[in-house]
Formats: structure tokens, sequence, C-alpha cells
């Protein structure tokens, strides 16, 4: 069984179960901070390393500076993560969180200390069957219409915030009405994303995603790095909005992100999508084959 790694910010490793926040930190208290989750994979020379370290960094550094939340410098969190890195075992794969809060409430007025550590985990058994067999998801409305959010930068749309209590929240939802996972829906009928994972589909020979600026939802690095990469793959790539209905009717529906890679969406509330040919190259592309698990 492969152990939990935790690194701190200030303390170095420490065992995993170490309590390291203050009471009165804000990220307990109002989810005011920040993180990244990444995919540790073999790096090809007897060690892991974080996937797409550049891009989940650069995507860090632009919710925090939404949030005004002072992150650490870029190379300090590279150390922080390497260091992690190196407590988890050659060849497996994990789950790498980076995570940075405003600090304790005492002193963050004043400027005090950011909180901020890095965890590796195994990945669980859920996360594995979805990539294997694909998910079934129910699609519930976020409540805004699909451009509220570009307008009104409090909502901070495209930030990726501690705060994921409503996310977490959809996908029990989701789950107690029998489905694997959510597709949050605009106000006004379009599909925005999933609580933990960005859309793409296939029509024809073109890949499609949903535009992140016309909606405020997440940057995915996993879908962005797919799409900046179609043509390897014979697609062109491109981004629309588009309904669940038209869906319905695509040549693949997948939910993408960092650590459970693909899922192929099998069933859109209750109706069963057709399988697609095109899964296992997706994952092979992207590398969520062969991990030696
Ligand atoms: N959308 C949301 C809301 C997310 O939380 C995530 C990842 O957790 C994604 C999309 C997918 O992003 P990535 O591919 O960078 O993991």
């Amino acid at each position: 069984m492969v152990q939990p790694v935790l690194v701190v910010q200030g303390l170095g490793v420490v065992p995993a179960d170490t309590p390291v926040l203050r009471a009165d930190d804000l990220g307990v208290l109002r989810g005011d901070g920040v993180f990244e989750t990444m995919h540790v994979r073999p790096d090809g020379r007897g060690g892991v390393q974080p996937w797409l370290i550049g891009e989940h960094l650069a995507r860090m550094a632009r919710s925090a500076a939404r949030m005004e939340l002072a992150l650490p410098a870029e190379d300090a969190l590279r150390e922080l993560a390497a260091a992690a890195c190196a407590q988890w075992p050659a060849e497996a794969e994990g789950a790498l969180r980076l995570v940075c809060t405003r600090g304790a409430e005492a002193t963050a007025a004043t400027g005090g200390p950011v909180t901020c550590f890095a965890t590796v985990n195994p990945i669980g058994a859920a996360t594995l069957a979805a990539r294997r067999d694909g998910i079934t998801v129910t699609t519930i409305s976020l409540g805004y219409p699909a451009d509220a959010r570009t307008s009104a930068p409090w909502l901070l749309g495209g930030v990726k915030s501690l705060s994921y209590a409503i996310n977490m929240a959809s996908q029990r939802w989701a789950l107690a009405q029998g489905a694997d996972d959510a597709l949050w829906v605009s106000a006004d009928g379009y599909v925005l994303e999933g609580p933990t994972s960005t859309l793409v589909w296939l029509s024809g020979d073109t890949l499609y995603t949903v535009p992140v600026e016309t909606t405020g939802i997440l940057p995915g690095t996993t879908a962005r790095h797919l799409l900046d990469n179609a043509g390897d793959l014979g697609w062109t790539a491109a981004e629309r909005m588009v309904t669940p209905a038209e869906l319905a009717a695509a040549d693949g529906v997948w939910l993408l992100s960092s650590v459970r890679g693909v899922a192929e969406l099998r069933a859109i509330d209750g109706a069963t999508q057709p399988s697609s040919a095109h899964t296992e190259k997706l994952r092979a592309y992207l590398g969520f084959t062969n991990l030696g698990y």
C-alpha cells in the first residue's frame, strides 16, 4: 500500500497525518485560497513527475491574482512539488495537490504568511473505474446564464479556489440520482463543465470544448493540452456552445481532468450514449494507459 505524502512550506516533509492548519486559517474558515491537482506519473528516469506542472502553476498564479492572494514564487511551488514527488514510489501514479490559503485570520490583514503545502495520494478505485468503464452523468443547472460570470468578476469564474462546496454538493446530488457525475448546465440551457472536469466532444473530425472566455468555466489543463494537439490525432480543434441534446448526436463525449484523465460519457440523463471508438486512443495519447498499476 502506497503511503500518502505531505510537504509543508517552511517545515519540509512531515508524516502525512501531521496537523498543519491553525483553527483560524482562512482556507478552513472561508475556503479562501487556491489549489491545483496534478497527475503524478513516471518520468522515464526512474522517478515520477507532475504532468503539465507548468500549465498548472500558470493557472494557480492566475487564480491567486484574481483573488489578490500573495502566492509564493513559482520556484518555491516547484520545489514543494518536487519534494513531494521525491517521496513517491518510482513508477507509481498518484495525485499531487498544491494548496495555498490566505493564512491565519489574525495575521492575514497585515500581510501575514500564506499557508502552503503539497500532498500526494494514491488514485481511488472510482477514478480508475471511470477511466476504464466511462461514466453516466446527470445534467443540473448552475443557475446562471452562460455568460453571467464574464461580467461578474466576484463570482470568480475561471478561478480554482478552495471553495468547492458547491462542486462537491453537485456530485453528491448526481450520485443520489443514480449517476456517476454531474454536468453543469447554464440557466439558458448550455452545457458548461463538470464540477471537477472539462467537457470535450467529437463531431466528425472536429474536437470541441466549451469556450472559457464567454462562460467563466475553469480553463482545464487536460482539455487544453488535448485540443492544442488535436492535429496529432487527425482532428481539428474548435470551441463552441453546446446543448445536452446536441451532445447526444456527437461521435464521442468525454469529461477530462488531470487525475481521472479521460472518462467517456456513457449516458446523459438516463439516455445511453453510443460507445465511442476513440476513447482508448485519447487515453493512450494523454498517457493514462500502461501506468503499471
Ligand atoms: N473544471 C473544474 C471545475 C475543475 O475543478 C477541474 C479540475 O479539477 C477541471 C475543470 C479540469 O481541469 P484540469 O484538466 O486542469 O484538471
